[in-house]
């Protein structure tokens, strides 16, 4: 059983209007059982300079697949050093991935959706749930106008997937460019893969840069033609 209901969320929601208000909600109620889920797009570098600013403890993890770009390693040393803080990284089972690769190959998720999906939950979805299961709350940089699967999200939500924690979504309201706006003007390192077309950030062989007019997540899994692209972590606005 979470610490909240929706129904208690669903007032408190009604008197947050900006994205330092909900984290300053999250801070007071949730802390230090919170963590901000990090890749260090747009929305993550924000969130995460708006989160120090507000409270120096403030934990961050990231998803190690072991598939990762470069770019990203070097966005983590640089919040590392920026904000004086040790990011917390959570590996996937050795022995789950030893097996996958033993059975199906390196690069198993370009052979089928079913395979695509084993590798998330192995790299990704697996140690997400491990770590969501220490928390009573979980920040995300999710946007209701990133992708018809993301719109209709709240800034204080309960996860059901999750142990009923609070999934806290400070930018939901937020347009890109007003994101961008915020990390420029702050000057916040955010991941460089960013300046070369890549809006979503992931695993180095499932990511690519996307073309003007393109939908801002077909550079995840580009080789797959299903437009409901995720990898398990925010299933719950999926369906
Ligand atoms: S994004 Fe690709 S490499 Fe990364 S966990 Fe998913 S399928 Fe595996």
């Amino acid at each position: 059983m979470g610490k909240f209901t929706q129904q208690e969320l669903d007032e408190v929601n009604k008197t947050l209007s900006t994205p330092e208000d909900c984290l300053k909600w999250a801070f007071d109620n949730l802390h230090p059982k919170l963590a901000k889920a990090s890749s260090f797009g747009a929305e993550d570098a924000a969130i995460i300079d708006m989160m120090f600013k507000i409270n120096s403890d403030s934990r961050l993890f990231t998803l190690e697949t072991g598939r990762l770009p470069k770019e990203t390693f070097d966005a983590i040393e640089q919040v590392e050093q920026r904000y004086n803080t040790k990011i917390e990284k959570l590996y996937p089972d050795p022995n789950e991935v030893e097996k996958m690769i033993e059975e199906k190959g390196l690069n198993c998720f370009y052979d089928s959706i079913e395979n695509r999906k084993l590798c998330c939950g192995i790299r990704k979805v697996h140690p997400m749930n491990k770590m969501l299961a220490t928390l009573d709350g979980w920040i995300t940089g999710l946007r209701n106008d990133q992708n018809q699967n993301r719109s209709g999200a709240s800034m204080l939500e309960i996860d059901e997937m999750h142990g009923n924690i609070v999934k806290v979504n400070p930018l939901v309201n937020w347009t890109f460019d007003e994101t961008w706006d915020y990390v420029k003007s702050n000057n916040c390192p955010y991941n460089k893969l960013l300046d070369q077309g890549y809006p979503s950030i992931g695993c180095e062989p499932c990511t690519r840069p996307i073309k003007i007019g393109e939908d801002i997540r077909a550079g995840r899994w580009w080789w797959e033609n299903d437009t409901n692209k995720e990898c398990g972590l925010h299933m719950n606005h999926d369906n």
